[in-house]
């Protein structure tokens, strides 16, 4: 019996809002499966498409007899066919000339919902963020990127703290993809020539809301064993698999397209990984005709490419010898010499020249932007050698572009039903109006501090099942559970960090002085716990190691259980953590956190940011919405920039902080800690709304280059 054949009539329409992924940012919708069956909803950790798969019949059948629930089923699909139907978007209304258009946009990593884990990190949440906010401004958007059947790596963390890496194949059918069939009802496949192999894939299709993303999976049966690895899992593998995935996803990500008929008039290179597109949109015009010189001018003015990190290691560089075997011939069919060909992507790395995947797009495509103004003005500093006759950095044209999280993804449901009742009921469509926000006076402090409790308590309840469930299943013995939160006190002032174990991100620093921290955290009357959460990256060891010094100060009596290490982040666990923590805590070392995204996720949730001045708080911070960590300047020694801003941490917590949180009133509410949760919510959630982020990229970017209006930026 197939799902189909098991809902009821009334409610047959349930698989197709399963299989779209804008139910999870719709109250209504989400509402709609939690009632279906509460305890699975909760077993599948929010997964509707397997929830339909093991509900009974029982309860399918009492869902459709239920007239509430049919209510609510009824009210959830007139809501979607709304969000579908494309005519009343805001860019149809703005841009009416240009709603016929397409705009690609293509991304290593797309962080959409938790049953579909092709993220790591911040990168991949914010293309699925865009995913979704392209659906609800009504961008002609279609998105590439792989499909991994095992994914990222789920974390596991021993007793003696060393992160171990688990890969679990993902059950395709427990997920929320479809094959990709063409007219004729025959799955669609795409081919690409890398190296001297012809390589397949698959073409996965998902939908987000009206946004669609489609995914390239090379586990198929004629490609040899070795490729059909290649998409098997996210950033793994060394040796030529990379520059490998990277002509998959540049060059097959192009054919794709042309294969579904489409002509994008933007083609956007979320980060370096799909830069070789840019190859092959030339070697497509060069092929009909048109000569190299003019090709480059007419690829430039449709091309945008968004630049993520100062962190040199982040921009992939393939040695000469590796261009030369994976793109023999190419130089040929483009009409110009190898050694031109070379200089398209060359850099000079410490380990001698390359072909590198930033400079190789700063050169050729019309647009490029950084993600926060700082960030903009590092990449025009660290890439200004690639544009030669530009010796003052700030004439090198990287613009910048500050990110945005999507704001009814991230916002928690109490939090939600205070603004329908207070900002009004139009807040979300208006969300990045400053001026509604300022209604957020009207919250009564009482209602915004019991949403907050609400929203801790239930972290807490999250971090115990979690627990109780590891240990049941024999994964933990009993210490493992006071490291994992078991401890962690209710009425205690309650400290989050979560994120990738990057070293520069530096998670142990408020380790630093320990006897200090022991004051703060153990202080009996106005005790403080942190709780952390973070992957590394299966091949980084400095970062592991960061993990394991963690996870022993967890585990040490010293700090008496007032710090916590969740196993295994995800955006499931994000959720929780950054709607129920009191403080949102990142500490970079300045100026590597490009833009940063969890604490604006925080802080629309009236969580507010302790932060290094770096990426978006140089910019959020505006003197009552949260506290900032040192100075915003630069340093030339690490290690005196560690004490100062250690020693900045420590003061803030101590003398603002502690007490600011501990001082309440006869309702035990503290007052003036509600001003800074509300100033907070009111000067975060419209500026850094993926809706503000994505007008910006409209306006800026990607309308000048739907009317080709980009200009190649090195000439030589
Ligand atoms: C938002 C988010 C991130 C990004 O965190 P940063 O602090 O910006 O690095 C990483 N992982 C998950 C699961 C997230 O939701």
């Amino acid at each position: 019996m197939t799902i189909e054949d098991k809902i009821p009539a009334k409610i047959k329409r349930l698989p197709e809002l399963a299989q779209n992924l804008w139910w999870s940012w719709t109250p209504n919708a989400r509402e709609l499966w939690r009632r279906l069956d509460y305890p699975l909803w909760r077993e599948t950790e929010h997964n509707p498409v397997k929830l339909l798969q093991i509900v009974s019949s029982e309860s399918l059948e009492a869902a459709a007899a239920d007239g509430a629930f049919r209510r609510l089923y009824d009210r959830v699909m007139i809501e979607m066919d709304k969000a579908m139907s494309a005519d009343s978007s805001w860019f149809a209304e703005t841009y009416p000339d240009l709603a016929n258009d397409t705009i690609a946009y293509f991304s290593f990593e797309f962080g959409i919902h938790n049953t579909l884990p092709i993220y790591s990190g911040g990168l991949g949440i914010l293309s699925g963020d865009h995913t979704k906010e392209g659906s609800d401004l009504g961008l002609p958007l279609v998105c590439v990127g792989f499909m991994y059947p095992q994914g990222y790596f789920r974390q596991r963390v021993p007793a003696h703290g060393w992160q171990e890496a688990v890969y679990q194949h993902l059950d395709f059918g427990d997920a929320p993809i479809q094959p990709l069939h063409d007219e004729n009802g025959d799955t669609v496949f795409i081919s690409v020539k890398i190296g001297d192999e012809i390589v397949s894939a698959k073409v996965w299709s998902v939908k987000v809301g009206r946004t669609k993303l489609y995914l390239l999976d090379t586990d198929v049966e004629n490609n040899s064993p070795w490729n059909r690895e290649l998409t098997s899992r996210l950033y793994y593998g060394g040796g030529d698999m990379r520059i490998k995935q990277e002509m998959l996803l540049g060059i097959g990500g192009v054919k794709l397209l042309r294969s579904l008929g489409y002509q994008p008039a933007v083609w956007h290179m979320n980060e370096g990984h799909s830069a070789f597109l840019l190859l092959e949109l030339l070697r497509e015009k060069v092929l009909s005709g048109t000569p190299f010189a003019e090709a480059k001018k007419e690829v430039a003015a449709h091309t945008v490419f968004t630049t993520h990190t100062p962190v040199p290691a982040g921009h992939d560089a393939f040695a000469p010898h590796m261009m030369e075997r994976f793109f023999w011939g190419w130089w040929d069919q483009l009409g110009i010499s190898r050694d031109e060909f070379m200089k398209l992507g060359e850099r000079k790395q410490d380990w001698g020249m390359a072909f590198n995947m930033t400079a190789l797009p700063l050169r050729l495509s019309g647009f490029a932007n950084g993600v926060s103004k700082l960030h903009g003005a590092v990449s025009r500093d660290m890439w200004k050698d690639v544009y030669s006759g530009i010796d003052n950095a700030d004439d090198v044209p990287i613009s910048s572009v500050t990110n945005g999280v999507h704001v009814p993804t991230w916002v928690a449901g109490e939090m939600w039903a205070l603004f329908d009742k207070y900002i009004g009921p139009d807040w979300v469509a208006r969300q990045d109006d400053p001026l509604i926000w300022q209604r957020i006076a009207d919250i009564p402090d009482q209602e915004l501090w019991r949403a907050h409790e609400i929203l801790k308590s239930k972290l807490m309840s999250f971090l115990q099942n979690k627990e109780r469930r590891r240990w049941v299943n024999g994964q933990h013995d009993p210490t493992q559970l006071m490291v994992g939160g078991m401890l962690l006190d209710r009425d205690a002032l309650t400290i989050g960090f979560a994120r990738r174990f990057a070293t520069y991100k530096r998670a142990a620093l408020i380790f630093k002085d320990l006897d200090r921290l022991k004051r703060i955290v153990l202080d009996i009357n106005r005790p403080v716990q942190i709780l952390f959460a973070g992957k590394a990256h299966p091949a980084d060891d400095p970062g592991k190691h960061v993990i394991q010094e963690v996870y022993n100060y967890a585990k040490s009596n010293q700090l008496g259980g007032r710090i916590a290490f969740l196993e295994d982040y995800d955006m499931h666990a994000a959720r929780y953590m950054k709607q129920g923590v009191d403080v949102w805590l990142n500490n970079p070392r300045r100026p590597r956190e490009a833009s940063g995204t969890s604490g604006m996720k925080a802080a629309m949730n009236g969580v507010p940011n302790l932060s290094i001045l770096d990426g978006w708080w140089v910019e959020g911070y505006n003197g009552q919405n949260g506290w900032p960590i040192g100075e915003n300047r630069d340093y030339a020694d690490t290690e005196q920039q560690d004490w100062d801003d250690a020693n900045s941490m420590y003061d803030t917590l101590e003398n603002e902080i502690v007490p600011l949180y501990y001082n309440r009133d006869r309702d035990g509410i503290p007052r003036g800690w509600m001003e800074v949760m509300k100033e907070s919510i009111r000067s975060t959630t419209p500026e850094f709304s993926m809706r503000r982020m994505l007008k910006d990229y409209v306006e800026n970017l990607y309308v000048p280059a739907m009317r080709g209006e980009g200009k190649l930026k090195v000439t030589e």
